[in-house]
């Protein structure tokens, strides 16, 4: 049996997680559960799994009436609960699914500890590149990814040697305006936004998916996750969303992993890794029609993903600016106070603007999140 802390447990990938557990006949238990401010479900998850500890870091926490968890929980309130969680020495497996920067420190406790962590929140990666590797590296960590595109690439890589490798290629739906004019973009709501064809996901990584910056963000968690050289990294755009992603080897043979867009499953694998178990995920049925597509990306429309490109080669600070200035104009775009064409335009402008550091601490990535996320306010305030 493996015990497991869901860190982001009331989100959606902590939701599929729990399903995933719950499916599991025994053989997964939920060690911990943590998460921000939506308390009545947190207490509705230790009813059914009856954790060791559940973790809640809103600052109203500890006003909130827990009477309610099962006898055998204990309750942790703020960062400081969260960071015991990670580090739990009864804890096998840390699932980071806390969404933004918020989720390193955590993610960044777990690998310290020579943990493995089946890694969702992809902003550890982005922010931390060579130091979170390099951390896992020296503690013994592992990092098991659960972003759907780097499952399908670390499943497809076991196909062949590490120095056959010619690329990766990761697949894109191309979100809700895959087919919009610059000119639609202009006139994008936020409800527009959130309404992505083939995933359901929470609402930063759903704009995300909207402007391609999650793309980006994808093509610099690949860089560090796989030690690549950002050259071999190539993104097709493939609207159905059932192959994950490809590696190309040098005599050209694709290796892709297929299945419907359904997050439980490789939330499993990272669970299960090197085991594959039986799934609660949608299968794949070829008894149906199915056609798939693809086509290269727009780089005109989705300027974003040049950004990612040029951030994955810089390394050093250029993740940890380009991830605050982001998450800030995605939560400036959704409070109605940014057009959504100016979510990019504002991320280019603050990674051009920041002084760049080639090895960075982990403090100077933190004040330089800070400093990001100013600039983006002051930014809309002109
Ligand atoms: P979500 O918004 O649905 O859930 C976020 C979770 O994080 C919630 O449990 C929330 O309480 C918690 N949280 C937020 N701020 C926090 C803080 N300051 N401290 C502690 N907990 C905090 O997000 P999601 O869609 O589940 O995404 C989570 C992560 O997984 C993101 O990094 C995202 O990029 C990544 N991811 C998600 C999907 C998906 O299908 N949803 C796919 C691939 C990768
Ligand atoms: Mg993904």
């Amino acid at each position: 049996m493996r015990n497991v802390a869901v860190l982001g447990s009331t989100g959606s990938i902590g939701r599929n997680t729990l399903e995933v557990i719950g499916a599991s006949d025994g053989r997964l238990r939920v060690w911990g559960i943590a998460a921000h401010s939506n308390f009545d479900l947190l207490c509705e998850q230790a009813t059914q799994f009856e954790p060791n500890r559940v973790v809640a870091t809103h600052p109203d926490s500890g006003s909130f009436d827990w009477g309610g968890l099962p006898k055998s929980t204990s309750v942790a309130h703020g960062c400081d609960g969260l960071t015991e969680l990670a580090r739990e020495p009864d804890v096998d497996i840390v699932v980071a699914a806390i969404v933004g920067s918020a989720g390193l420190e955590s993610a960044w406790n777990a690998l310290d500890c020579g943990k493995t962590v089946a890694l969702a929140n992809k902003e550890t990666l982005v922010m931390g590149g060579s130091l979170v590797t390099g951390l896992a590296a020296r503690k013994g960590g592992k990092i098991l990814p659960v972003d759907s595109e780097h499952s399908a690439i670390f499943q497809a890589l076991s196909c062949g040697r590490r120095e056959d490798v010619k690329r990766i290629i990761l697949t894109a739906s191309g979100g809700p305006f895959r087919d919009y004019s610059q000119d639609q973009m202009a006139e994008v709501t936020v409800e527009q936004a959130l309404c992505h064809p083939t995933w359901q996901m929470g609402p930063k990584i759903t704009v995300d998916s909207a402007t391609m910056m999650n793309k980006a963000l994808e093509i610099i968690e690949a860089r560090w996750l796989f030690d690549l050289d950002p050259g071999q990294i190539d993104v097709v755009i493939h609207p159905q969303s059932i192959v994950h992603s490809m590696v190309e080897f040098d005599d050209g043979s694709v290796m892709a992993q297929l299945s419907p867009p359904d997050m439980r499953l490789p939330i499993q694998y990272a669970l299960t890794f090197p085991e594959r178990w039986k799934s609660p995920a949608k299968q794949l049925d070829l008894s149906e029609r199915l056609s798939f597509h693809f086509e290269p990306p727009d780089y005109q429309r989705f300027p974003a993903l040049q950004l990612g490109q040029e951030v994955a080669c810089a390394g050093g600070t250029a993740g940890s600016v380009l991830n605050a200035a982001n998450e800030t104009a995605v939560a400036e775009f959704l409070a109605g106070r940014l057009p959504f064409a100016e979510i990019v335009p504002v991320c280019r402008s603050v990674l051009d603007q920041h002084t760049f550091d080639a090895n960075p601490t982990l403090e100077q990535l933190y004040k330089l999140d800070a400093w990001a996320r100013k600039e983006v306010t002051r930014w809309i305030r002109i």
